[in-house]
């Protein structure tokens, strides 16, 4: 399994735009973030974790052939907003699987009428299948994936286990019972927004106790604001087996 970290900043992205902020300025390609989203490939599938904003670009600087299924964690624009993007995958292949909560299902069919709709469809318009989860397992192209029902503030949010990898994004509180889910994986990715604490966000210290108590081999910080600091500072002071992410880094599992 191979997973390419497309994008790992906060909503805004790193630079924020008109920022003087000096990790704005930063000239490291690493402290450069698109908004946050996950490349998984297994057993040759493609399987992409929400399609923000920077969808395009992100397609094109890792030269994605293919799109085999979405998964989406929540409604929020930083994670959705990209479908219209789609299209010369839905040229291609034709009507391109999405995933998500029957919420986070009705926000997109909202938010892209046009790509919902079955009358009168626009020529040029993409068009997608829908698959609605809850909270329990689902198989993508055979590949079974278990969601994690996370809390950002009083947003639920779905985290991803797919085998021995887990995707959890957004979080602020997350339940005893869906912690279990991660127990075992070789790699956890979670979210630390910056070090100071926020309201819907783990900041640093959050994220680290979690991943202390899940105890994965390795792990990777994301959704990062520029508040954080420098990659290259932030990164000397984590613990061995935590990283933080960065746009374009490939891990394999
Ligand atoms: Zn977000
Ligand atoms: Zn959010």
């Amino acid at each position: 399994m191979k997973v390419t970290f497309l994008g790992t900043g906060t909503s805004q992205g790193i630079p924020v735009i008109g920022s003087d902020h000096p990790v704005c300025r930063s000239e490291n390609p690493k402290d450069k973030r698109l908004r946050v989203s996950v490349l998984v490939e297994v057993d040759g599938s493609n399987i992409l974790i929400d399609c923000g904003p920077d969808f395009r670009q992100q397609m094109l600087s890792n030269k994605v052939q293919r799109i085999d299924a979405i998964l989406y964690t929540h409604e929020h624009s930083d994670h959705t907003i990209g479908l219209d993007d789609i299209r010369p995958y839905f040229f291609r292949q034709g009507d391109i699987p999405v995933y998500a909560h029957s919420r986070v299902m009705a926000s997109l069919q909202k938010r892209f009428e046009y790509i919902f709709s079955s009358e009168n469809k626009y020529p040029g318009a993409p068009s997608v299948q829908e698959h609605v989860i809850e909270n329990k397992p689902f198989t993508v192209k055979g590949i079974n994936v278990v969601p994690v029902d996370v809390m950002h503030n009083r947003v639920q949010v779905f985290g991803f286990r797919i085998r021995d990898f887990a995707y959890v994004t957004d979080a602020k509180t997350i339940e005893e019972e869906e912690a279990e889910k991660l127990k075992g994986v070789d790699v956890l990715v979670i979210n630390a927004l910056r070090k100071e604490p926020h309201h819907s966000h783990f900041n640093l210290e959050e994220a680290l106790q979690f991943i202390q108590k899940i105890g994965p081999d390795r792990a990777y910080l994301t959704h990062i604001s520029h508040h954080m600091g420098f990659h290259d500072k932030v990164q000397a002071q984590l613990p061995k087996n935590v990283f933080l992410a960065y746009d374009n880094l490939q891990i394999e599992i």
